[in-house]
């Protein structure tokens, strides 16, 4: 293989490796032609070694390979010519001493101008008769037609940047593509050197790329099929990776031994049959898929999705329940003592009748309550526990947990959960709630070993909350008709995007917000201020307070998203709404319509903002988070949607999550592959690769 050759850069005194002389894990850094600032820039791009620059994908390719005359451009149109270099001139422009420089272009039919702005150094580079493809926008100048500001290069025999498909890397600062593109072509070589993860026979069957050939065609593609051809092939070894870990993690979990619940049918019909209401069907199916879990190898992983008041803490408590009768303590989590206190009254009503009271353990239990409780849950006595992160405690010992129920799980980590399981014996069978429903064609690419219920009606007589985008000229009916509300002794939420004023942005801050409802507009209505920099004691505080009806308006910031259970507030305002997700704005409006009374939420926009405009509209116009929960997706992509960072996922750079017939392949493929290689030690690259993968999946 080759060697390190090393040069020394005089200027900085570093040891600096000429590209071709490197491999694929060394240090961006250390490459000859790459400052400090920007090795710095491409950090920030998660680039750190050279294997890490050669898979940072173009997001698009910049095509200029059809040639015009020069007699044939047209002005208004972006294109590509051949010419000869005559006169190049550098000059400041007189009025604002703008560097120019200014060159004719001829191909021996036609003479055109070309003028760059602010690059005085191009006068040094272009040179009296060179021959240059040049691709840029055509216009009328002084001098007649005139390419401006084109991007150019000397013509040869293997054109890097124009004349050609050339790659459009995502845009940073100073690392322009044409940086990139000079910098990842001479690279290239040293994919040779790096390990496909995909085995050849993987590789063969589903007709792929080898690796090196589709990092060369995803940076310099030799037409649009073959960079598609690359982009899929990365794609499916991304897809491909995440699926094996997941399937893995499943098999691991089914051959180990859970919790095991009997399936018991009389003690499912008795608890169903004692409710004050009938179960829609989208609880009756994932009460039975919970209980199936339950009673099946290996302990349970499902999420339960469905908005809020979908009723899902009644499947929770009927799981419970069977685990209780089978001997097995639960643990109920929630990510606020607000949350955690609701689920205890709730659960607490539904399953006292049935012989198991709930107890509740929160970081502000009192210190000998907490001994009484955690010696109940020791001893064996208690079945249940609802709280908060006090329930992963060190000193929290449950020897007989057989069921982990966690409310919102997306605000735990992956660490915590783990915590949890670590308290039993058994792996405990383990369910998500959460109300901010994952699209079914993310979960199946990102949780491979989850299986997911959803509810997606609502108990019958709900009204929807009414929905309405507020243009700023509409401002005072909307709050004439707060003033109604009050007056007929409702509540009023109004949520802020900031806790800082941002004039530029022109947010309203909440503290500014709350000074304005207070003082100006409802000075004689009781007005509350909660915000997240407050210490969580004084939010309980003031979250009391309105809840017990002691003050009309609650101004707050996002907080008040996850949590708040005011049966008597029936608006919601939100400002600046067009700076929420829609799934963000379908929790807030989740807050109301918990009532007989008909409930209201006011999406304040702040600006002209076509698109803003338009999401909120699709709000108003829907009631359901799992259509909400698709838009979002598909207008702002997964990397917002979910937090994919905050699932410890790995970075997913060439895949389209959203691809299902690719993630479907990938599936099967990595479905057949563990069949043939269930220890995953039959290709090295693909166990090496699967190394960042084990710490997300993995229950031990
Ligand atoms: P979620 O946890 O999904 O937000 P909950 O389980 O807390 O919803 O249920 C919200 C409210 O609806 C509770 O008061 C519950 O008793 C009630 N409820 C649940 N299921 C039904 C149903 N099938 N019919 C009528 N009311 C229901
Ligand atoms: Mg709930």
């Amino acid at each position: 293989m080759t060697g390190v050759t090393e040069a020394r850069a005089p200027q900085e005194g570093r040891i600096l490796k000429l590209p071709g002389a490197c491999w694929p894990e060394t240090p961006v850094r250390e490459l000859a032609g790459v400052t400090p600032a920007q090795a710095h820039l491409m950090g920030k791009l998660g680039v750190t070694t050279v294997s890490d620059l050669l898979h940072h994908l173009p997001r698009r390719y910049e095509d200029s390979r059809e040639l015009v005359p020069l007699r044939s451009l047209v002005p208004g149109a972006v294109q590509t010519a051949r010419a000869r270099v005559r006169g190049v001139s550098g000059h400041r422009s007189p009025r604002r001493q703008m560097a120019l420089v200014e060159a004719t272009l001829e191909d021996g039919e036609a003479s055109v101008g070309a003028i760059w702005f602010n690059q005085p150094y191009l006068a040094g580079q272009l040179s009296e008769g060179m021959e240059i493809l040049v691709h840029g926008k055509v216009v009328w100048g002084v001098r007649g037609i005139t390419f401006q500001s084109p991007t150019w290069e000397r013509v040869r025999a293997d054109q890097r940047h124009v004349g050609r498909l050339a790659a459009v890397y995502p845009e940073t600062g100073k690392l322009t593509s044409k940086y990139l593109r000079a910098l990842i072509g001479r690279l290239l070589p040293v994919a040779e050197q790096m390990p496909d993860p995909l085995p050849p026979e993987v590789r063969e069957a589903e007709r792929l790329l080898p690796l090196a050939e589709a990092l060369r065609q995803v940076h310099v593609p030799d037409d649009e099929d073959a960079a598609e051809r690359a982009r899929q092939r990365l794609a499916f070894e991304e897809l491909f990776l995440l699926q094996l870990a997941a399937e893995r993690a499943r098999r691991r979990r089914l051959s180990s031994e859970g919790a095991r619940v009997p399936y018991d049918v009389e003690a499912a019909r008795g608890f169903v049959a004692g409710l004050p209401f009938t179960l829609t069907d989208g609880q009756r199916r994932a009460a039975h898929q919970v209980l199936a879990d339950l009673a099946g190898p290996g302990p349970m992983n499902r999420l339960l999705q469905g908005d809020v008041g979908s009723g899902k803490t009644v499947v929770a408590a009927m799981a419970v329940l069977l685990a209780r009768r089978a001997g097995f303590q639960s643990v109920v989590m929630a990510p606020t003592e607000i949350l955690a206190r609701q689920h205890h009254v709730t659960l607490e009503s539904l399953l006292a009748p049935h012989g198991v009271s709930p107890r509740l353990l929160l970081g502000s239990t009192p210190a000998r309550a907490r001994r009484e409780i955690l010696d109940g849950l020791a001893g064996g006595q208690d079945f249940l526990v609802v709280g908060t992160h006090a329930l992963i405690e060190d000193d929290v010992r449950l020897n007989r947990l057989g069921l982990v129920v966690v409310d919102e799980q997306q605000r735990f980590g992956v660490a915590q959960r783990q915590r949890l399981r670590l308290k039993a014996r058994a792996i405990p069978n383990f369910l998500a709630m959460t109300a901010t429903p994952i699209p079914r064609s993310l979960a199946l690419t990102l949780y491979g070993d989850v299986d997911v219920s959803e509810l997606r009606e609502m108990p019958p007589g709900r009204i929807p909350v009414e929905t309405r985008v507020v243009p700023p000229d509409l401002r005072d009916e909307a709050y004439a008709f707060v003033r109604d509300q009050v007056r007929s002794g409702r509540q009023v939420f109004v949520i802020c995007p900031l806790i800082e004023e941002s004039d530029r942005m022109g947010v309203r801050a909440v503290t500014t917000e709350h000074r304005k409802l207070a003082e100006e507009v409802f000075p004689d209505l009781r007005v509350e201020l909660l915000h997240g920099r407050m210490k969580p004691r004084e939010k309980e505080e003031r979250m009391g307070r309105f809840a017990r009806g002691e003050a009309d308006l609650l101004v707050a910031t996002s907080v008040v998203e996850v949590g708040v259970d005011v049966p008597n507030a029936t608006v919601m305002i939100v400002e600046g709404a067009e700076r929420f997700g829609l799934a963000q704005l379908h929790q807030l409006r989740g807050r109301v319509g918990r009532s007989r009374h008909r409930a209201h939420c006011l999406l304040f926009e702040s600006g002209a903002d076509e698109e803003g405009s338009r999401r909120l509209r699709a709000v108003a116009a829907t009631s359901s988070g799992f259509e909400l929960a698709e838009l979002d997706l598909r207008l702002r992509g997964p990397g917002d949607v979910v937090g994919l960072r905050q699932h410890g996922l790995p970075e997913v750079r060439a895949a389209d999550l959203l691809d299902t017939v690719l993630a479907r392949r990938a599936r099967d493929a990595a479905v057949a592959w563990l069949d043939r290689d269930p220890a995953l030690d039959r290709h090295e690259a693909l166990s090496d690769a699967m190394g960042g993968y084990r710490a997300i999946f993995d229950l031990d």
